[in-house]
């Protein structure tokens, strides 16, 4: 018997004895042998769906200007000891953080996982690590730092040390061959998972991004705050697609929750607060401009709750506040969206052309993707996509259309949706 699969666009038949075979041997850790296993059919839909999240919202260090950063750096009035180096802290934890996280996913996690769709995404998570290390070396050049001088504060600064001695104790432990047949073993990685997920890149993380992006809010460093705008974002997706492996690690493993262990965890997260105030500390040896060291601490007890909460564990200091919610906004795609030219999110239309480029349905300005302002994401799977030579010129679902139209213009309707794109949508073909 054939059985439909719907993966995004597009219509799959399969054998369905066979493909609810390999479904059920679809497992996070201890499935079948992955060399040959194809993606389909899903079973871990929302690993699918978050890789094209993650993709969509692909950036690139050298987008983002750094002259305004460079200016500020080598002027002698605009800066102070502290927003300095805090600056330096921060390239000197991430600069080696990022490696890290990096590492595990890849000789850890997902040697581990045996799911294909686990394993892809995963992958974008290792590349999206490179992009905020790439960045850092982008960051450190721009300003003039000496490389030496990055190096040794992973080295020098305790603090820094510490976290990263942390995080390494779990992950050296559990490289290719470990055998996950064990309950200490698959305990073992589950806890890899919490910690990396949602003690370092979850909690241990935010001391920095509040301190950088609170900078940035006082227009000091504009680049380097918005690269870590960018890696705030991805890290949030980090954060989910972890919570995401433990839960289904927890959920196909269920002798492994016991209370003895969720109250393991909860303790390793304490260590992870406690790391990060010392190390805020030290990031903040005297406080600066709307930067107090109590408000961190209690930042990072909500943060650390958050966590927890979202893994089904009890908060540690329940109903404590969040002293900087401006923080919140800075996760959100449409703010990205207006301050990037080329990222963009999944069903908002554009239009390309190799020799000109074409905004609400006029040739303008140099080639390249733009945004067309009048659309609006679809609220549903795209269904139809029409080009013309110049470009793409309509997009239909099944309750949208976005089309030029007759009048050159972008227009935006539920009320034309199904009634196609050919002779609807005129053709504004380029011309020299
Ligand atoms: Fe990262
Ligand atoms: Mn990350």
């Amino acid at each position: 018997m054939q059985k439909e699969f719907h993966i995004g666009e597009r219509v799959f038949l399969l054998d369905e004895e066979k493909a609810e075979e390999a479904f059920a041997a679809k497992r996070v850790i201890n499935g079948r042998e992955t060399v040959f296993f194809n993606l389909l059919p899903l079973k871990y839909q929302w690993a699918y769906d978050l890789y094209r999240t993650m993709k969509n919202n692909h950036w690139e260090p050298e987008d983002v200007p750094m002259q305004k950063d460079v200016e500020q750096w080598q002027s002698d009035d605009v800066l102070s000891d502290v927003e300095r180096w805090i600056i330096r802290m921060g390239i000197g934890y991430f600069s080696a953080a990022e490696g890290i996280v990096g590492d595990n996913v890849i000789h850890v996690v997902r040697e581990l996982v045996t799911a294909p769709e686990l394993k892809m995404v995963l992958g974008r998570h290792a590349h999206e690590e490179n992009i905020h290390a790439d960045s850092l070396l982008y960051m450190i050049s721009s300003l003039g730092i000496n490389p030496h001088e990055c190096e040794a504060m992973f080295e020098d600064i305790a603090t820094i040390k510490r976290k990263n001695e942390f995080v390494m104790e779990y992950s050296s432990r559990l490289r290719r061959d470990t055998d996950l047949s064990s309950i200490e073993n698959k305990q073992l990685l589950a806890k890899n998972i919490f910690i990396f997920g949602q003690c370092m890149e979850g909690t241990q993380f935010y001391g920095l991004f509040g301190m950088i992006l609170s900078l940035y809010r006082q227009n000091k460093f504009p680049g380097i705050g918005q690269m870590f705008r960018y890696t705030l974002r991805d890290e949030s997706n980090h954060i989910k697609l972890f919570r995401h492996l433990l839960m289904e690690l927890v959920d196909e493993n269920p002798e492994i929750w016991t209370l003895a262990f969720q109250e393991e965890l909860r303790q390793l997260m304490v260590r992870a607060v406690t790391l990060e105030n010392e190390f805020i500390a030290d990031c903040l040896p005297v406080n600066a401009v709307g930067l107090s060291v109590e408000e961190f601490a209690v930042y990072i007890d909500f943060i650390a709750d958050r966590r927890l909460e979202g893994c089904g564990l009890r908060a540690l200091h329940p109903g404590v506040g969040n002293p900087f919610p401006w923080l919140d906004g800075y996760q959100q795609r449409t703010e990205f969206l207006r301050r990037t030219r080329h990222r963009i999110p999944e069903g908002i239309c554009l239009v390309q052309c190799r020799r000109r480029r074409i905004v609400n349905g006029a040739v303008r300005g140099r080639p390249g993707p733009v945004a067309a302002p009048s659309c609006i994401p679809a609220p549903d799977p795209v269904e139809r996509r029409a080009f013309c030579p110049g470009g793409l010129i309509g997009i239909e679902s099944k309750r949208h259309r976005t089309a030029i139209n007759k009048d050159g213009r972008w227009n935006d309707s539920r009320e034309n949706a199904g009634r196609g794109l050919g002779p609807q949508a005129v053709c504004r073909r380029p011309r020299r």
